[in-house]
């Protein structure tokens, strides 16, 4: 007997909008509270994909940290997966013009990367809360969303690690307004 026909699992849940993608080794549980406050607070539903090797070709030597703009620009081209990704690595991120970043994203477009090298604490809840806060701000930069001047927003710059521990873990009415507006945006042009 021939076993009934299925379609192949679905790559892209049609729920998911967003893929978190670890390359290299992230704690689990820095994951997992990531993508709970994607979910919580920007209303992102967000999958956590299998870890993959670090993005090698996107090593920069010279100066021992990963080109952001290099992953950024790979996981944007990439045809599986959820409509939005975001890279999460333990190893320093940088741009050509910075000498590092916590996170990178292309505005309005498909793609972001965040990295946890500099966010370690010996408490390890303000880790994942760093790490939260982080995507949570490039998510709000994937959907189109800049800068903002209230001081207790998410969308906030963070030049320091101090700064982003003071914000509390949502964005102000404002931003919190533009990303309802911009998800529903996404959600339709996906369909
Ligand atoms: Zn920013
Ligand atoms: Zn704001």
């Amino acid at each position: 007997m021939t076993p009934p026909m299925h379609p192949p699992p679905a790559d892209n849940a049609p729920d998911a909008l967003l893929d978190l993608v670890p390359f290299g080794e992230t704690e689990p549980m820095a994951l997992a509270v990531m993508a709970a406050n994607l979910q919580a607070v920007a209303s992102l539903s967000t999958r956590i994909r299998a870890a993959r090797p670090l993005p090698v070709d996107a090593f920069i030597a010279s100066r021992h940290q990963f080109d952001a703009v290099k992953i950024v620009t790979a996981l944007g081209k990439e045809v599986h997966g959820a409509p939005l990704r975001m890279g999460v690595l333990p190893r320093d991120l940088c741009i050509p013009i910075l000498t590092h970043v916590y996170g990178e994203s292309q505005l309005g477009g498909r793609a972001a990367v965040i990295s946890f090298h500099r966010l370690q604490h010996i408490d390890r809840q303000i880790t994942y809360q760093r790490g939260a806060k982080i995507a949570l701000h490039e998510s709000g930069h994937l959907l189109g969303l800049e800068h903002c001047r209230e001081p207790g927003c998410l969308m906030r710059f963070s030049k320091q690690l101090d700064q982003l521990d003071l914000l509390p873990m949502r964005f102000c009415s404002a931003c919190e307004y533009e990303i309802a507006r911009l998800l529903k945006k996404t959600v339709r042009n996906r369909l």
